[in-house]
């Protein structure tokens, strides 16, 4: 890294950070190295070795290089997956015997890591809510190792208590883990604010183009070497194929995560104006719980709204099939705009009183930004909304 990087904005990083100059063989785009294997150099130390599952090869060097940039951080690391570097960093943190807090809207697949899997490796976990700090203590035990979070959450786009979080933690001497999907560092950067570990699904806006999963882990070197030697057991890192695929996306992180971000809240207050929508979610709107709090912590809101209509759930049902620009289709973060409804997909596991109990209704609706023009996405809701 040169010694000018830590004063380079996000948009300067996300296009050069990791690469060398000159490129191998003069090359601009950093090549994918395909080779599994290297030749040997004696008295490596096993994790060491290059080998693609030790994460060790240029390719992959290239990638965490710039996932550490970006995230403001000492170290990164790739993996195959969000919920990889998701258990990555909870199976390296936490042994049996250990407990955790987590805040209680957490994606699917992690709340269900730790509601099911967690308990079969000895790991207990307390759910609590992450905007409410003075529940939290409550939830203490003495082997209370960990507290995780989100930086926003799905689909009712909560701000948790971010900056409490790091200062509870480090009161307690609990590690502090954030997913940070949703907010990515363009808008946030948990490092700075002091949370020890974050994660993504790479698979949403890092790559931006929905044509691959892969998740990455940022933090201190030492704490990311912790992790890669899980990972280095547990074998969920990413291919170098995926990875080239990552960091080309991640050079346009900056760019599209700011016209998302744009054409959500342009979205959010059209939506919010318009007679037949009840009610709309979204972090930027100053009817939003968690606006004040958000506007504080957070550099843009995100990209990610939901909605309600007061015909309720018939009114959905003409509604999505009505969009000509969104897709109707789970995952998000890429430049196509989605919708989706969460009780149908990524809250389908839950039974029906639960999801109510936090707002996730039959007839919300979940919208991903994409970077069409704000003016087409909002004439194509309202149309749609007309035909409501
Ligand atoms: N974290 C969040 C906030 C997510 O939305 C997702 C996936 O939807 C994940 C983690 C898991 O990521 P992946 O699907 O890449 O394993």
């Amino acid at each position: 890294m040169s010694d000018d990087r830590p004063t380079q904005r996000i948009d300067t990083l996300a296009v050069h950070s990791g690469a060398r100059r000159p490129g191998p063989e003069g090359s601009i785009i950093f090549p994918i190295y395909q080779s599994t294997v290297y030749a040997y150099e004696e008295g490596t130390d096993y994790h060491d070795i290059k080998y693609i599952r030790l994460s060790s090869t240029p390719s992959q060097q290239y990638l965490h290089g710039k996932l550490a940039a970006l995230e403001g951080a000492e170290a990164a690391l790739a993996t195959s997956s969000g919920m990889a570097a998701a258990t990555g960093c909870l199976m390296t943190l936490l042994k049996s015997g250990d407990h955790l807090i987590a805040g209680d809207t957490l994606y699917g697949g992690t709340h269900t890591f730790l509601t099911e899997h967690a308990p079969h490796n000895g790991i207990a976990c307390t759910f609590v809510d992450a905007g409410r700090p003075e529940t939290w203590g409550a939830a203490l035990r003495k082997e209370t190792r960990v507290f995780l979070v989100e930086t926003i959450t799905n689909p009712m786009m909560r701000v948790p208590r971010l900056r409490e979080v790091v200062r509870f933690a480090k009161e307690h001497g609990l590690t502090t883990i954030i997913d940070n999907t949703f907010a990515t560092p363009v808008n946030f950067r948990p490092l700075a604010a002091g949370f020890d570990l974050a994660f993504h699904s790479a698979t949403k806006y890092m790559n931006g183009h929905s044509d691959l999963v892969a998740g990455c882990v940022v933090g201190s070197a030492a704490l990311v070497e912790k992790v890669r030697r899980t990972a280095n057991h547990y074998g969920g890192v990413l291919d170098p194929h995926a990875g080239f695929l990552l960091a080309r996306g991640l050079k346009t992180l900056a760019l599209r995560v700011r016209a998302q971000n744009g054409n959500a809240l342009a979205l959010a207050r059209a939506l919010a104006a318009h007679p037949r929508v009840a009610a709309v979610n979204y972090p930027g709107l100053e009817t939003h719980p968690d606006h004040r709090h958000a506007r504080e912590m957070l550099s843009g809101f995100g990209g990610m709204l939901s909605l309600r209509l007061k015909g309720g759930l018939p009114a959905v049902e003409r509604f999505i099939p009505a969009l000509r620009i969104p897709y109707n289709a789970p995952s998000l973060g890429g430049v196509e705009s989605l919708v989706v409804r969460p009780s149908l997909t990524s809250h389908a596991g839950l039974r029906k009183e639960e999801r109510e109990a936090i707002g996730i209704t039959d007839d919300l609706v979940r919208v991903s930004c994409g970077i069409e023009a704000a003016e087409d996405l909002i004439d194509d809701f309202r149309q749609a909304l007309d035909k409501a």
